[in-house]
């Protein structure tokens, strides 16, 4: 998965289509992403005690990192990623400006 924790993604399909939110947790192994205020569920949440209300809270739940694209922090587009080696590390970077990432 290109995307990670902390990263500007755009929203490509779903409800929340043409939506920007920032990455807020990746699960690489299922190839999702939570993202911060994209794609809410409600959430009802039991009252701890006797006598207090329930409530419901919403949090975001994960989407398929197909549907996101990564905003590029240098150019400010939807780009796709790709990698270059420099040494013995590997650089992500936009394939748009060339720039890492
Ligand atoms: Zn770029």
């Amino acid at each position: 998965m290109r995307i990670k924790k902390g990263d500007t993604v755009l929203i490509i399909s779903g409800k929340d289509r043409g939506r920007k939110g920032k990455v807020i947790e990746a699960f690489p192994k299922q190839g999702r992403l939570v993202i911060e205020g994209i794609n809410l569920r409600k959430k009802h949440m039991k009252p701890k005690k006797s006598g207090e209300k329930g409530q419901i809270v919403e949090t975001p739940a994960p989407l398929n990192a197909s549907d996101i694209k990564l905003i590029c922090s240098k150019c400010g587009k939807a780009v796709r990623t790709g990698y270059k080696l420099k040494g013995k590390k590997k650089y992500r970077i936009c394939k748009k400006c060339k720039q890492a990432l």
